[in-house]
């Protein structure tokens, strides 16, 4: 009878468990209702998933999107309660990873600073682009032009995404690294700059040598040169023309010089004819005094100097103490050297005839006043002049 009625207690409650079951999956299936998850992190209710496996999953995928090592240790407590709901909607592992993230005070949203490759460090992204920014644009006031543009000579990169807040600095961390950036600042500029006028010189044998008058007064020219310039941390390091535009033309001199011989050879045997108009100068220091190697020919500023023979000009130009000097060879070793001109109107390579205004007298180099010091060379000796113009 014992044994029957344990039979039957057994059947009674197996019956029962069998009848449990059949109800919970009736009201799962015919109610509506299903099983689904609770998860509360740091014991707050925050999301219902359909499976776990949403939050394993949330979780591997919080730990690939923050930067740094061992994220998981950091993560909030996470409690899992199966509960039953009517609900269909459940949240997606997508808000599972944006709810984890939300609660992890360990993670934060910053950028890391990366320079050639090399990162340098984390800190708060406006932070970061703010003290970039000022280092970019340190120096734009230098150029001083309008139109600059400045950026970094590495590859600068700014990195956002999460961190832990371990790995992240204080911007002032930083900021040596970002004040040892170069920086090449680049601007357009343009100005004016003023053209130079050439010297037309007719020669006519209507008029005497020594006879010289400005027909046209030349006037300087004005162009406007634009160029890139191109500046490392504020130093002029290069500068490429990219255009030059006329905006005034350069007016000519145009001068006439007689040709005409005046009839008045000076030399017994040279030909030689007197590098100085006729009444125009007197002798302020001969050849030999005290070691002078030439004669000075003492003249007003501006009278015309004219070549003593026909001949080649060697040399036109800045000379030492010779000032402005002018010197021609007249071949069989025979050359004429005239200085201190205030003006010179003749270049090296040039052909010049007996009398023709060569430079105007003045006052340059080693000189106490207006004159020309004329030399006469024979190979690389500085003979007595004189004989040769008739003094
Ligand atoms: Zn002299």
């Amino acid at each position: 009878m014992g044994k029957i009625t344990n039979n039957s207690k057994n059947i009674i409650f197996s019956s029962f468990c069998v009848l449990a079951s059949f109800a919970v999956v009736l009201s799962v299936v015919f109610g509506g209702a299903r099983i689904a998850y609770k998860v509360k992190l740091n014991g707050k209710p925050v999301c219902v998933i359909s499976d776990k496996q949403v939050y394993y999953a949330a979780v591997d995928l919080v730990a690939d999107i923050v930067e740094g090592e061992n994220v998981k240790d950091v993560l909030p407590q996470a409690d899992i309660e199966t509960v039953f709901t009517l609900e269909s909607n459940f949240d997606d592992c997508d808000k599972m990873v944006d709810t984890i993230i939300d609660n992890t005070d360990e993670i934060v949203l910053a950028s890391r600073l990366v320079v050639d490759g090399a990162a340098v460090g984390c800190a708060d992204t406006e932070s970061l682009e703010e003290a970039l920014a000022a280092r970019r644009s340190a120096y734009t006031g230098v150029v001083g032009a309008a139109a600059s543009e400045s950026a970094f000579c590495a590859e600068v990169l700014v990195e956002e995404g999460y961190y832990l807040s371990s790995e992240v600095s204080d911007i002032s961390d930083l900021a040596p690294a970002i004040s040892a950036l170069n920086v090449k600042t680049t601007a357009k500029i343009s100005e004016n700059r003023a053209v130079a006028y050439k010297t037309v010189t007719n020669r006519t044998s209507d008029q005497k040598v020594g006879y010289r008058n400005v027909e046209q007064c030349g006037q300087e020219g004005i162009e406007c040169v634009t160029k890139n310039v191109v500046y490392i941390n504020g130093e002029l390091t290069g500068e490429i023309t990219e255009s030059i535009e006329t905006v005034k033309e350069p007016v000519n001199e145009i001068i006439t010089v007689g040709t005409a011989s005046t009839g008045s050879t000076y030399s017994l045997k040279t030909g030689f004819i007197f590098p100085l108009p006729s009444g125009t100068w007197e002798i302020s220091c001969p050849y030999g005094k005290d070691g002078h190697k030439g004669v000075d020919l003492r003249a007003p500023s501006g009278t015309a100097i004219m070549a003593v023979a026909a001949g080649t000009v060697v040399s036109a130009g800045r000379s030492g103490s010779y000032g402005n000097c002018v010197v021609i060879d007249h071949g069989n070793g025979l050359s004429t050297l005239y200085a201190h001109a205030s003006k010179i109107y003749v270049s090296v390579g040039d052909k010049v005839s007996a009398g023709e205004v060569i430079a105007l007298v003045g006052s340059t180099g080693y000189s106490t006043g207006y004159h020309l010091h004329f030399e006469v060379h024979v190979g690389d000796d500085r003979i007595n002049p004189q004989p040769y113009i008739g003094l």
